[in-house]
């Protein structure tokens, strides 16, 4: 069944990426629909987030030389510089833009990184905690300005495939109540919010034990936009990296420790060992980074961070909803001893290794003076203060790593358009938020900033269809 090609615009998922790209479509005079998979309220990371528009974790109103720099800095070149001067120049318009919509900011805390928060903050207390907060009013604010443009979000409808039309994306066909129906565009821009969802993909491309991961955010990325974008010949890239953090193992099964607290501050104190009691990651690198690397362990299950008293009485307190006291309070163990060898015992870790590592660990900090420390593996303390553990009691966390969403996705030019292996643009079709790659991850797993890729996508992929139908000036980057 078809409906009709009346649409310019069909976006496949109402997140961030897939609502800026509709009202800035709409805006610009062109008939945009939303389809969304998910029902009334429906789940998905844009709903759930902290709310923070950042660049690399960094004021995401700094200048622009600065920013870009930054960016290709961060992420050792991955990131293409055609892409880190979209998202440089246009992070702090997608801002301004969402301020114009309605939508306010506040600084959620004294660190730069907090500057720009949706409001009200989505961070406040351990567990998801989203109704009424940051996430939730961006997409229903954005919701009203779509509707009041003529646009809508039409629910409980999951885009399958995409109408190919000798080499063109002309639309896409949709299941909605187990019947598919053709919706056809102009152009379609696929937001769907990355496939961590997908136990098959996250298998293919990222962990050997998908079920052995947790899943920090709604899970509702499936990977349709890649499988279908794939299946129209589009490139991807960086598809083994994802944004996340270290949860306290119990997130498995307690609800109140996650998204947070995590156990990121300590980790990156601290240590991380697996049960044979040795080190397998630069912890100094980040939770992100220690995420990524937990789950590429043959078993993701079996990684414990290690501190001591003063880790968990000072960085243990630092973040907006830090481990200390929060993982104590909500039921996380924590296994706690006088000394190492009661603490290995209790955890199931090898003691005889653990002791080794940790005075190998204690001893390269109270000695080396070069940096990062040289140990196997490498230690960096730039970013992070590396701390002896020394002084008891000594604690053990079982630890499970929290994928929030995939950092790597289908290839796309500077105006958000999905390429073809040889760099070519495929007519008609566009990609904003998670479901672009390129933006973030390779080998340093860097974090540019998930809201900030979906406002920066969702703006260059509306504007460019405009320009390309007529009904906007030219929008240079
Ligand atoms: C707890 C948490 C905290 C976070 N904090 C921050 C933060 O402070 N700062 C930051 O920058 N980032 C943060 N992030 C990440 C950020 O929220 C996401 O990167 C961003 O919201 C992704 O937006 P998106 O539009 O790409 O995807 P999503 O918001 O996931 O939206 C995609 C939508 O597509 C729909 N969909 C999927 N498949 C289909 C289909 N086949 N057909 C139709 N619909 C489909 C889904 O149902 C979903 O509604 C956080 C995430 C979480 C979970």
């Amino acid at each position: 069944m078809s409906t009709g090609a009346d649409q310019d615009v069909i976006v496949i998922g109402g997140g961030i990426g897939g609502m800026i790209a509709a009202n800035r479509a709409a805006q610009l005079g062109l008939k945009a629909t939303v389809l969304e998979q998910g029902d009334d309220r429906y789940p998905c990371n844009s709903r759930y987030t902290g709310g923070t528009l950042h660049i690399c974790t960094r004021d995401i109103m700094l200048e622009e030389e600065t920013q870009r720099q930054l960016i290709i800095d961060y992420s050792a070149g991955f990131v293409r510089d055609d892409l880190a001067k979209v998202i440089s120049t246009h992070g702090r318009r997608a801002v301004r833009w969402l301020q114009e919509e309605g939508l306010k900011f506040i600084r959620a805390s004294g660190s730069e990184h907090h500057k720009w928060t949706l409001a009200p903050p989505g961070r406040v207390r351990p567990g998801l905690d989203w109704e009424g907060r940051s996430g939730d009013v961006l997409l229903r604010t954005l919701e009203q300005q779509l509707n009041k443009r003529g646009g809508a979000v039409v629910r409980n409808t999951r885009a399958r495939s995409l109408i190919n039309e000798g080499g063109k994306c002309t639309g896409v066909v949709a299941e909605c109540g187990g019947v598919n129906k053709d919706y056809r565009a102009r152009a379609v821009v696929i937001a769907d919010g990355g496939f961590q969802g997908n136990p098959e993909l996250v298998k293919r491309y990222i962990s050997g034990h998908p079920e052995r991961l947790k899943q920090r955010g709604a899970g509702t990325g499936r990977g349709d936009g890649l499988l279908m974008a794939q299946a129209f010949g589009a490139a991807t890239t960086g598809l083994d990296r994802f944004y996340g953090h270290v949860l306290c193992r119990d997130a498995l099964t307690n609800e109140m420790l996650w998204p947070y607290p995590y156990l990121d501050p300590l980790v990156t104190a601290g240590i991380v060992v697996t049960v044979t009691g040795q080190r397998f990651v630069d912890e100094g690198r980040g939770g992100t980074y220690t995420a990524n690397f937990i789950a590429q362990l043959d078993d993701p299950l079996s990684a414990f961070t290690i501190f001591d008293h003063d880790i968990w009485e000072q960085p243990g307190r630092f973040g907006l909803i830090p481990p200390n006291p929060h993982l104590a309070n909500e039921g996380g163990t924590m296994h706690k001893a006088a000394d190492l060898a009661a603490l290995a015992k209790a955890a199931g870790i090898n003691g005889v290794a653990l002791q080794a590592t940790v005075a190998a660990y204690n001893k390269a900090l109270a000695e080396q003076t070069e940096k990062p420390l040289s140990l196997t593996p490498l230690r960096s303390t730039k970013k992070y203060k590396a701390m002896p553990i020394v002084k008891p009691p000594f604690y053990a966390v079982p630890a499970v790593s929290g994928i929030t969403y995939t950092m790597g996705g289908i290839v796309i030019s500077a105006h958000a358009q999905a390429l073809r292996e040889d760099g070519k643009a495929i007519e008609g079709l566009y990609v904003a938020g998670a479901a672009a790659g390129g933006m973030e991850g390779g080998p340093e797993i860097a974090y540019v900033g998930g809201l900030s890729k979906g406002g920066v996508t969702g703006l260059a992929a509306a504007e460019h269809i405009a320009e390309w139908l007529g009904k906007s000036p030219a929008i240079t980057h």
